[in-house]
C-alpha cells in the first residue's frame, strides 16, 4: 500500500499539531500543509493563549513537545481577577506552579509566536507550503480523492484527505457547508505595552504585555467610527472616552500601551453547526467551530480535534495496510466527525454562555458573576463535583453580594 496522503490546509496550531502528529505515526503518512501566509514572520501573530489539560497541555505531550513547551510556559499566567469599572474585585485566582500544572484548572500561557515557533520547528519547514493560499477545495472520482485550488491559480490533487485548518474563515468548509461564521456583537481593540520586561522579566514571553478592549458594537464599528481605528493614538483616546469614569488603575493602563493597536470584530459559527460527512475531506479547530475567545477555549480545542483526528488516521494507515484501502478512512472520519460534533457543541454553549453572561447582560459582572464562574470553571472539571460546585458559588456570591 502506497501511504496515506494528507492535506492540510492551514498552518495554524491545529493544523501543524495534526502534521506533527501523523509524523509521529510508525505506519508512514505523506503530509503537506498549504498556508496563505507567504513566510512564518509575514504576520505578526499577536497575543498569548492559555493551554488547558485536557486540550493544548495533552496535546504538547503527545506531540513530544512538552519540555519546549515548558521552557516558554507561563504558569503565573493562570492568574486571573474579574473586576468592574469601580475596580471591585469579583474573582481572584493566583498564578500556578512554575514547573507542573494543577490537576484541575491549569491554564498556563504562551505567547501565540512561540507556540507556532514550536510546533514548526518540530515539522520541519519543508512541509509548509508558504504563500499557498487556497480559494477551494473539490472531491473528485468514485475514489473521492482531494483536489485543493488556489486562488493565485493552480491546483494539487491525488490526496485521500483534505482537512481544513484554516481557520475563521476556512475555504475548505465551502466543500462541506454553506454556512458562514456571523458576527457575535463584539468588537473592540488588541493593544500592547512594550519593554515590560525591565518591570517584570518573569511574567513576559516576549517582552510586552497585552491590553485588551472589548465591548458591544455593530458589525460596521470600524468603518462608522468617526476616528481612524488603525491609527494607536486615536485608537487610543477613542477607547478612553468610552471607558470615562472607570477606575484610573484599569485606564491608566492605555496611557501606557505603544505598540500596534488591532481593531477587531469577533464572528463565530452557529453553536449547532455541523456538517454532512463528505468523503474525502474534514474540518478541524476554528475551521469546524469559530467562537469569541471568552471562554479561552478555542485553541485547546483545536489542539484536541488535531489530537483525536491524529489517532483516527493512524488507525486507518495502520488497518489499510492490511485491509483494502480507502474505505478505513472514510470510516474513520466519519467516526471523527460523530464525536467532534458533541464535544465542540458543548465547547460552543459554553462560550456562548459565558459571552452573553458577561457583555449581554445588564448589571454584569454583579448580576451574572454566578453564572459565568459556574460555566467557564466547572467545564472541565470532573462532572460528578460540578453540582456542588455550582451550589458552593451560587452560596458564596448570594453573601458576597451583600457586603459590595
Ligand atoms: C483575541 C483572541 C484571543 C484568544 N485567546 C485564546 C486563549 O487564551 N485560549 C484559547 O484556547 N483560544 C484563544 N483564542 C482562540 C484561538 O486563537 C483559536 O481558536 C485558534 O487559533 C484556532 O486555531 P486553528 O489552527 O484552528 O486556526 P488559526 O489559528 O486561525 O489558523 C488558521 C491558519 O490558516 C491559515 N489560512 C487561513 N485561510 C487560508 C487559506 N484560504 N489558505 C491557506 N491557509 C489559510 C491562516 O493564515 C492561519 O495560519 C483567542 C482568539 C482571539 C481572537
Amino acid at each position: 500500500m502506497p501511504p496515506l496522503t494528507i492535506a492540510i490546509i492551514g498552518a495554524g496550531p491545529g493544523g501543524l499539531l495534526l502534521a506533527r502528529l501523523l509524523q509521529r505515526s510508525s505506519t508512514p503518512i505523506a503530509v503537506a500543509i498549504f498556508e496563505s501566509d507567504p513566510s512564518p514572520t509575514t504576520r505578526s501573530q499577536g497575543g498569548t493563549l492559555d493551554l488547558r489539560p485536557g486540550g493544548g497541555l495533552k496535546a504538547m505531550r503527545e506531540a513530544g513537545l512538552w519540555d519546549e513547551f515548558c521552557a516558554h510556559a507561563r504558569w503565573s499566567g493562570e492568574a486571573l481577577k474579574v473586576v468592574d469599572k469601580k475596580l471591585v474585585t469579583w474573582l481572584s485566582r493566583s498564578g500556578g506552579s512554575q514547573t507542573e500544572p494543577r490537576e484541575w484548572g491549569a491554564a498556563p500561557e504562551i505567547d501565540r509566536r512561540v507556540l507556532r515557533d514550536v510546533l514548526l520547528g518540530s515539522v520541519g519547514e519543508e512541509v509548509v507550503r508558504w504563500g499557498r493560499k487556497v480559494a477551494s477545495v473539490e472531491v473528485e472520482g468514485e475514489m473521492g480523492m482531494g483536489v485543493v485550488r488556489f486562488a493565485e491559480g493552480g491546483e494539487e490533487g491525488g490526496f485521500d484527505l483534505v482537512v481544513g485548518a484554516d481557520g475563521c474563515w476556512s475555504r475548505v468548509r465551502g466543500a462541506v457547508s454553506e454556512v458562514k461564521p456571523y458576527y457575535s456583537g463584539i468588537g473592540g481593540f488588541s493593544f500592547s505595552i512594550s519593554e515590560c520586561e525591565r518591570r517584570a522579566p518573569e511574567v513576559l514571553g516576549d517582552g510586552s504585555v497585552n491590553v485588551s478592549a472589548w465591548g458591544l458594537k455593530g458589525e460596521a464599528w470600524m468603518r462608522e467610527s468617526e476616528y481612524d481605528v488603525h491609527d494607536l493614538e486615536q485608537a487610543r483616546e477613542g477607547v478612553k472616552r468610552e471607558y470615562a469614569g472607570w477606575a484610573k488603575e484599569l485606564t491608566n493602563m492605555l496611557d501606557a500601551v505603544d505598540d500596534d493597536v488591532a481593531p477587531r470584530s469577533l464572528y463565530m459559527l452557529p453553536v449547532d453547526f455541523s456538517w454532512e460527512h463528505k468523503r474525502g475531506v474534514t474540518l478541524l479547530g476554528d475551521a469546524a467551530h469559530v467562537m469569541t475567545p471568552f471562554a479561552g477555549i478555542g485553541v485547546n480545542m483545536a489542539m484536541q480535534d488535531a489530537m483525536e483526528l491524529a489517532h483516527a488516521i493512524i488507525d486507518a494507515a495502520k488497518e489499510a495496510e492490511e485491509l483494502a484501502g480507502k474505505d478505513v478512512l472514510d470510516d474513520k472520519m466519519r467516526r471523527y466527525e460523530k464525536e467532534l460534533f458533541p464535544r465542540m457543541h458543548a465547547a460552543q454553549e459554553i462560550t456562548d454562555g459565558a459571552t452573553k453572561d458577561m457583555y449581554f447582560t445588564e448589571g454584569a459582572p454583579r448580576t451574572s458573576i454566578h453564572r459565568w464562574c459556574s460555566r467557564v470553571a466547572g467545564h472541565d472539571m470532573p462532572p460528578l463535583l460540578r453540582p456542588l460546585f455550582t451550589a458552593g458559588l451560587y452560596t458564596y456570591f448570594f453573601f458576597f453580594k451583600m457586603f459590595v
